[in-house]
């Protein structure tokens, strides 16, 4: 594999440290806030852009909890800025993990929040509800036994996620193509769906580089069809995520800023990567549903071979495992193999 990372954001990553705020290039540092919970991609990067008028623009602010304010308010500090100098919020999607501080930074700024069309209206839909309860309430139509679902739901009430609501409301909707108020940059918005409805990538054109979001991380295949909702199984995110893919090895890349891991050079590598991975998750669960046709989901998520292995999948992972079988079953109804 040819990824080549950002040194110190990689040892840190290995060691299991939590990295300093570094830049990570001209005018872009890369500030780690902790998730909430014990989670496999243990922090979001809040990125801080700076602009040629001194001002701030905040990409993708991490989990909301007190610490996280204290770290980011030390991280402005560390590159000389102050929360009043925040001109703009943009989050690539609507996870805690990248929306978390936006509210409360727009109320130290009064800068505007801005995010994909999609996510805003998703989390402007009804009363605001976490990903995890969405996805706790679709277990029966998958077949999951009452045992199982109990157990689970007890799991994702000790690891405090069924409280994290989304409480970020966009007050910009973006588009493919528009380009952010960042003077001095021109840093285009890409949509990106996949991990989300409303998934965005942002791509700075005179640096060639991309900050990714959860549409492509370095350290581990992002999860697929993740906004929560009735409505995320029925697009077909996996087929959009491939079409996504598709046009980002159509860019001129240089570094890669992801949400979660470190950043890295080599985009073309890690998008077959984790493009194959996905295949060749879709051939085993055609493999599963072949030899039996009418397994539930569940049980075919059991049978999934899951990195971590599907015993340690507890909480989160394996509602995400599951909802990830769902995923490859539609795409597998869309496009029989031949
Ligand atoms: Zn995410
Ligand atoms: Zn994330």
């Amino acid at each position: 594999m040819s990824l080549q990372p950002n040194h110190s954001q990689f040892e840190a990553w290995v060691s299991h440290h939590l990295p300093d705020t570094l830049q990570v290039e001209e005018g872009v540092w890369a500030a780690p806030l902790p998730l909430k919970g014990d989670q496999y991609v243990r922090h979001t990067y809040t990125y801080l852009v700076l602009d040629d008028r001194g001002s701030v623009h905040v990409i993708d602010p991490g989990w909301n909890t007190v610490d996280n304010r204290t770290r980011l308010e030390a991280s402005f500090g560390q590159i000389g800025k102050r929360l009043t100098d925040v001109k703009t919020i943009v989050s690539t999607h609507l996870h805690p993990d990248h929306t978390g501080l936006a509210s409360w930074l727009q109320s130290q700024s009064g800068a505007p929040i801005l995010m994909h069309r999609a996510e805003a209206d998703a989390t402007e839909s009804g009363p605001s509800m976490s990903i995890a309860v969405g996805f706790s309430k679709r277990l029966r139509s998958w077949g999951a036994p009452w045992a199982e679902r109990t157990k689970l739901y007890i799991e994702l009430w000790r690891q405090r996620q069924l409280k994290d609501e989304i409480s970020a409301r966009a007050d910009v909707r973006l588009e493919h193509d528009d380009v952010l108020d960042i003077p001095g940059r021109r840093v285009r918005v890409l949509h990106t769906p996949g991990h989300t409805e409303g998934s965005i990538c942002l791509y700075d054109e005179d640096t060639r580089s991309l900050f990714s979001g959860d549409t492509l991380l370095p350290m581990v295949h992002p999860g697929i069809g993740l906004s929560g909702g009735p409505q995320s199984s029925r697009q077909n995110p996996l087929a959009r995520y491939f079409d996504s893919l598709e046009a980002l090895t159509r860019l001129d890349v240089d570094m890669v800023h992801p949400g979660h891991g470190y950043s890295f050079q080599g985009l073309p590598d890690r998008i077959e990567e984790t493009a194959g991975h996905h295949r060749r998750r879709s051939d085993e669960v055609r493999s599963i549903l072949l030899s039996e046709p009418d397994i539930t989901l569940w049980r075919a998520a059991e049978k999934v071979h899951w990195t971590a292995g599907w015993a340690n999948l507890h909480g989160f992972m394996r509602l995400s495992a599951v909802a990830q079988t769902a995923m490859h079953v539609d795409y597998l109804r869309s496009y029989p193999a031949e």
